[in-house]
């Protein structure tokens, strides 16, 4: 993104923080990337800030931790051909897109080979796998990040997916309407989106409060008035959104914003995430506290992606 800051170093320098936590900070396969809004939401001169430690490579990210793995959910295996991911009955996921316009420490696809994944010859094959399937009723597109194409390939792509009769939901994984919401599509989109036979879900994700801004509130009512569904998931991150008080703002302020919580995910265990983990204990108390200070509809399903397994599991 030409509007991102590349380098982490520039980016100490932007925010004000000390230059000397730049010695911490790590040289990854997995590079800094974040867009100038995300980056608009962090505190000048605060380095515990909870966006900015969501996308600064540190060194704990060397740490090798046992049971941590390149594939934690099983994605290189649940691969049936390029571009599609079949792991749910009457679902499959497309991979849209090889990037995102953030890269997030803690992906569980940090080491996904994406560009094997995604062309649009690819897409070509996947579409025709899923006309051929009348078990499918929802296909998702996901990523890398979807909406990190242009607004006319989504548009295209969607056409598409319309356009296969025993397809009756679109859903969108996309974390680019609240980190780059200038980015996100609208416009013909939306256009279309408004008049589809599809019914159409967009679930985004957003970890913290902080990361909701007039301008994803905004995107989010425009979406709203389209008859888009808003949904939210978040991964409980230690030392970034692991207090109930945290969740509690995040829950209320996304409503605020017209988008329900959906999923709170443990973490997957990814190699180099390790030191963002909360235990599965410490987890529970947490979500049974949270359940005490929000109604049942504002509580997000505290979830684990277990390698294999038919659904999500909940803790
Ligand atoms: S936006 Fe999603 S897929 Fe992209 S780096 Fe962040 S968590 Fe991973």
């Amino acid at each position: 993104m030409s509007d991102s800051v590349r380098s982490s170093a520039a980016l100490l320098q932007q925010l004000k923080l000390d230059q000397t936590l730049n010695d911490k900070l790590i040289d990854s396969e997995f590079p800094y990337k974040a867009p100038k809004h995300f980056i608009s939401q962090i505190q000048l001169a605060d380095s515990k800030d909870p966006l900015l430690k969501q996308i600064l490579p540190v060194e704990e990210e060397l740490r090798q931790t046992e049971g941590f793995s390149q594939d934690p959910v099983g994605d290189f295996k649940k691969n049936p051909q390029p571009s599609l991911l079949h792991k749910y009955h009457g679902r499959v996921l497309l991979i849209a897109s090889p990037k995102c316009d953030i890269h997030c420490r803690y992906c569980f696809r940090r080491h996904f080979p994406y560009e094997e994944h995604t062309n649009q010859r690819h897409w070509q094959e996947a579409l025709n796998t899923i006309a051929e399937d009348n078990s499918l009723h929802e296909v998702i597109l996901s990523g890398g990040d979807p909406m990190s194409l242009s607004e006319a390939a989504v548009l295209k792509l969607s056409q598409q997916i319309e356009a296969i009769a025993h397809i009756t939901t679109l859903r969108i994984h996309s974390r680019t309407p609240v980190v780059a919401p200038d980015k996100a599509i609208q416009n013909k989109w939306l256009d279309w989106a408004q008049q589809s036979r599809l019914n159409i879900v967009i679930v985004v994700h957003c970890n913290h409060a902080n990361e909701l801004s007039e301008q994803t509130k905004e995107l989010f009512a425009k979406y709203r008035q389209a008859g888009i569904t808003l949904l939210n998931q978040s991964v409980l991150l230690k030392g970034i959104n692991d207090s109930v008080e945290t969740l509690k703002n995040l829950s209320h302020k996304l409503f605020a914003q017209g988008i329900l919580p959906y999923y709170l995910h443990q973490l997957d265990k990814v190699q180099g995430a390790s030191h963002f983990e909360v235990s599965d204990q410490q987890a529970l108390a947490l979500h049974e506290k949270l359940r005490t200070k929000l109604p049942g509809y504002l509580v997000p399903k505290l979830v684990r992606e277990i390698s294999g397994e038919p659904y999500k599991t909940p803790l």
